[in-house]
Formats: structure tokens, sequence, C-alpha cells
């Protein structure tokens, strides 16, 4: 699905080079979820950003879907976007717009027919159980439901790749477990293949299906988990 080729990025402040992804190269592959473990300042929050360009490698190549993302046409990236979600630690949301407006922007944004989205928001919004705070804004909602909203909005596009930073990071236990299982749901029943940036191995040891471990801006391990019995 993804093909990440010796990507490396670096960032300079105040004169300082610093290199938060070494040359990496690693597979994503198609129907999976790969989680990518390691401490804080590993450089995982970066390398999931290289794989939608919103952070462009220094060197390397990213191919979705065998494109090169470096290399295609501005009308071609923005395809490839569309089919690629993400959600983030803290959600993320537009504050002031209902749950409603955040899952429309995203339809707007991803250029959806306007006689469309009505029904594609229902849709999404019941697929994460939302269905009955569509007027709320995001203030009103406990976490787990704003990182329910995020998933929403992420999945509004029907992407094949879903991208999540260290979603359950802001969620207590109970939380965690039915996003996590939201996650797996999304994964087993839409076939969404997904990439999880994590510093929690209970986190991986529930869902994911392969693990790379990262340290100072290296993968320094990757290896398979035995699939999960289907009644979660
Ligand atoms: P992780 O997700 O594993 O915690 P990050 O990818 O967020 O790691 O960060 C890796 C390193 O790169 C850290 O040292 C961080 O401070 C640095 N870094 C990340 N983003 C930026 C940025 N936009 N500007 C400067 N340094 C950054
Ligand atoms: P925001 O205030 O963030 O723009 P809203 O959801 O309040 O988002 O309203 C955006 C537009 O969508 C309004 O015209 C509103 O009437 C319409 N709208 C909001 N919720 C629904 C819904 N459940 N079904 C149909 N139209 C809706």
């Amino acid at each position: 699905m993804l093909s990440l080729q010796k990507v490396s990025k670096s960032y300079t402040s105040q004169g300082q080079t610093f290199q938060a992804v070494l040359p990496v190269s690693m597979e994503i592959e198609t129907g999976g979820i790969h989680g990518i473990i390691g401490t804080s300042g590993a450089g995982k929050s970066t390398l999931l950003r290289l794989m939608n360009l919103l952070e462009r490698p220094d060197e390397g190549s990213v191919l979705f879907e065998e494109r090169d993302l470096m290399r295609v046409s501005e009308r071609e990236l923005r395809e490839a976007r569309r089919s690629i979600g993400m959600i983030f630690q803290q959600f993320n949301l537009v504050h002031n717009r209902t749950v409603h407006g955040n899952v429309a922007a995203a339809l707007e944004l991803a250029r959806t027919p306007k006689r469309d989205r009505e029904r594609r928001i229902t849709e999404v919004l019941s697929f994460v159980g939302l269905e009955d705070k569509v007027r709320q804004y995001p203030a009103q909602l406990s976490g787990g439901q704003k990182q329910r909203v995020a998933i929403a909005r992420a999945m509004a596009s029907n992407p094949k790749l879903l991208l999540c930073d260290e979603p359950t990071s802001a969620l207590d236990p109970q939380t965690t477990e039915d996003l996590l299982n939201t996650l797996l749901h999304i994964n087993r029943t839409l076939g969404v293949t997904i990439v999880i940036v994590t510093h929690e191995m209970e986190v991986v040891r529930q869902i994911c299906t392969r693990v790379s471990v990262m340290e100072m801006g290296a993968v320094v391990d990757t290896f398979d988990l035995p699939k999960r019995s289907e009644e979660r």
C-alpha cells in the first residue's frame, strides 16, 4: 500500500540542525495494522507525517499504491491524500463548528459533491456511534467522543489508509479500549489499512499485526505479531 524508501528529515532551529528521522525504509502492507513504537523524541510522529507528505522528506521516496508522491502532479497528490486519513492525539477538531460541521468541512475539502454530503455525514457518524451528537460542539464532548468525531472526519472521504498519531494518549484506559475496538472494526469491516504511532506497548499488543521499533530517528526492529481472535 505504502512504501518509504530511505526517507529522512532534519529540522534546523537556531542554527542547529537536528536529524529527526535518519534514512528509513518501511513497507506498510495492505490490510494490516502497523504499529510504530518508541520513546518520546524517537521520530515516530515525524515518520508518520512523512507518509502523507504533511512533512516533505529531505531525501528518499514515498510510494503510495506504486506512485511516487514526491513526483506526481498537484492534482494526483490531492487525490492520494484523499485516500489517506489522519487522526491526532489532541483530536485537532475545529472548535467553532459542530460535529456535523467538522465532518462537513472534510467533505468540502475533499470536494465531495454537495448532494452526497449529508448522506455521507450521517453514514460516518453512525459508524462511530455519534449520530445523536450532530448538533454538539467539540467542547460539549468527552475525549473519547472527540476522537470519534476525528475518526468520522478522517473516514468521510473513504480512505484506504488511516494514519493515527498517538490516538489514545489523551484517553483513559476504558476509552482507550473502546477506541482500539473502533480502529479494529474499521480495519476488519471496511478493510482500511492502519498505521498507529504510540509509546504504549499495550496498544500494539491489542491490535497490531506488525510493529516497528524506533530509536533516535532509526527503525531498529520490525516484527509480526500473532493475529488476534475475531471476538473482541
Ligand atoms: P516522537 O513522535 O517519537 O516523540 P517526533 O517525531 O515528534 O518524535 O520528534 C523527533 C525529534 O524531532 C524530536 O527531537 C523533536 O523535538 C524534533 N522535531 C519534531 N518536529 C519538529 C519541528 N517542527 N521543528 C523542530 N524540531 C522538531
Ligand atoms: P457549522 O455551524 O459548524 O457550520 P452546522 O452543522 O451547525 O455546522 O451547520 C452547517 C449547515 O448544515 C447548516 O446549514 C445546517 O442547517 C446544516 N445541517 C447541520 N446539521 C444537519 C443535519 N443533521 N442534517 C442536515 N443538515 C444539517
